[in-house]
């Protein structure tokens, strides 16, 4: 398989960690979901965790330069030098500036972007009903995509919760935030060439068929 320098782009909800959770398993890439490491900083009561927690309870953005650490880290520790699945990054034009510039930095370059596309209503569906497992963060939705027992996890066995951020007052703040700051790189990404839109509104097998269906077009233009 060719190597893959993948991102996962698209609006809260969008279903971006569901894919990613799919995509890794399959195409054994490291998956790199900001969301997930800031929960597990702010957990742990790290620095970066300690700094980002206001930023993430209000459904603000969490400063630029934490998230370019966080990621520069990854890709200098040589665990992602033979591909990588960013979700949830870049979020910012400068994110993706920080990105590109590091990228080649290193001698290498974005195999493509991948937006998940869904509307602000269906968003609003999906977040009100997500649900998490309190252990390691695994995605339900208490109508699309329920658990087998009310509640509870069916890969960890930990509570089902729902996240703070996906109270209805947040989820309208990050709609705004990924609006105003997040969908330029839409454009962005264009540009470059580099943008595949996928409609994220249709059934999550639809959305899992339509992204590989893609990925095989991409490794084999880029082991041509
Ligand atoms: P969702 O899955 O709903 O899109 P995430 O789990 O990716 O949300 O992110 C949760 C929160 O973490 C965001 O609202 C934001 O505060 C912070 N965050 C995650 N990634 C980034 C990023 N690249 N830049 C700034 N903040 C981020
Ligand atoms: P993101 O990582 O983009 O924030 P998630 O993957 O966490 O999005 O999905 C948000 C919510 O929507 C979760 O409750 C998930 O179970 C549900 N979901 C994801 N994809 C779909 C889909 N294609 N159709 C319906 N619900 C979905």
């Amino acid at each position: 398989m060719a190597n893959l320098n993948l991102i996962l782009l698209g609006p809260p909800g969008s279903g971006k960690g569901t894919q990613g959770e799919r995509l890794q398993e399959d195409l054994d890439l490291p998956y790199y979901a900001t969301g997930d490491i800031l929960r597990a900083a702010v957990k742990e009561k790290t620095d970066v965790g300690l700094k980002a927690q206001e930023f993430m309870d209000r459904g603000d953005l969490v400063p630029d330069e934490v998230l370019i650490g966080i990621i520069a880290d990854r890709l200098e520790s040589g665990e992602a030098d033979h591909g990588f699945i960013l979700d949830g990054f870049p979020r910012t034009v400068p994110q993706a500036e920080a990105l590109d510039s590091k990228l080649h930095e290193l001698g290498r370059s974005l195999t493509g972007v991948i937006l998940i596309d869904s509307s602000d209503e269906e968003i609003v569906r999906r977040l009100s009903g997500r649900r998490v497992s309190v252990k390691d963060g695994h995605v339900y939705h208490v109508e699309f995509n329920p658990p087998k027992v009310d509640g509870i996890c069916d890969i960890d066995g930990s509570e089902l919760i729902t996240r703070d951020d996906d109270k209805p007052e947040v989820v309208r703040h990050r709609l705004v935030q990924y609006h105003e700051k997040t969908a330029p790189l839409v454009d962005f990404y264009k540009q470059q060439g580099l943008l595949n839109r996928i409609e994220g509104g249709e059934p999550p097998e639809k959305v899992e068929e339509s992204i590989r269906k893609l990925i095989s077009t991409l490794s084999l233009e880029e082991g041509s």
